[in-house]
This record gives structure tokens, C-alpha cells and sequence, in this order.
């Protein structure tokens, strides 16, 4: 009798078990898209960036040729600048994306939910914020 009970319970545990693993497996998915997501961001950030230092360096060297070298940059510096503003168009368009997910409350990155701004843990799984 006492045999049977403890099968019982094993399997009892076992279900208990299978659905915490596929919690576990579900909540991991979207750790990892959060991930992948902020990643994306922040590769889009620094290549921006990286463009803008260029476009930036080139129009000073474009700049320094004409004035100690008297050479005419004045349409490539335009380009050039034109080329800036739209860098930065972009780079302000980027943090306008991040404030709106900002605005709306970071969602947990493990379970979804929506903790308050100041939260320093998700009050639905406990995940550290
Ligand atoms: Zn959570």
C-alpha cells in the first residue's frame, strides 16, 4: 500500500516537474528575444554613431583643406552635412523608439509582465530588474 502511495506521488511530482520545465523552457525564449532585441538596438546605436564620427571627421578635413589649402569643398561639405542631419535624424528616431518602450514600463525580460518604473524585482516571477 505504501509502495502504491509513493508511486502516486512520484508521478504526482513528475507532472508538477514537466510543467515547471516548460515554464522554464517558455520563459527562456523570451529572455532570449529580449536579449536579441536590445542587442539589435544597440548594434543599430553604434554603427550609427560610427557613421556619424566619420561623416564628422571628413567634413573637418574637408574644412581644414579649404581654409589653409584654398580648395573648394563647398558642395562636398554640404553632402556632407546633409549626410550628418540625417545620421542624426535616424539616432533621434531610435531614442524616440527606446523613450516609447520606456514610457510603457520595461516589461520583464522572463515573464512579460509589467512592473512598475521603480520596481527593482518583477513582482509576478521575482526576477531582478
Ligand atoms: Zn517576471
Amino acid at each position: 500500500m505504501k509502495t502504491v502511495e509513493r508511486v502516486t506521488d512520484m508521478e504526482f511530482d513528475l507532472s508538477k516537474l514537466q510543467e515547471a520545465a516548460a515554464d522554464l523552457a517558455q520563459k527562456a525564449v523570451q529572455g532570449v528575444n529580449y536579449v536579441a532585441q536590445k542587442g539589435k538596438e544597440t548594434y543599430d546605436r553604434l554603427s550609427l554613431e560610427n557613421e556619424l564620427n566619420k561623416a564628422q571627421r571628413q567634413l573637418g578635413s574637408y574644412y581644414y583643406n579649404q581654409v589653409r589649402m584654398g580648395a573648394d569643398h563647398g558642395s562636398a561639405m554640404a553632402e556632407c552635412i546633409a549626410n550628418i542631419d540625417s545620421i542624426m535624424d535616424a539616432l533621434s528616431e531610435l531614442d524616440g523608439a527606446a523613450a516609447a518602450v520606456q514610457e510603457k514600463g520595461d516589461a520583464c525580460p522572463v515573464c512579460g509582465a509589467e512592473p512598475t518604473p521603480d520596481a527593482m524585482f518583477c513582482p509576478k516571477c521575482g526576477t531582478k530588474l
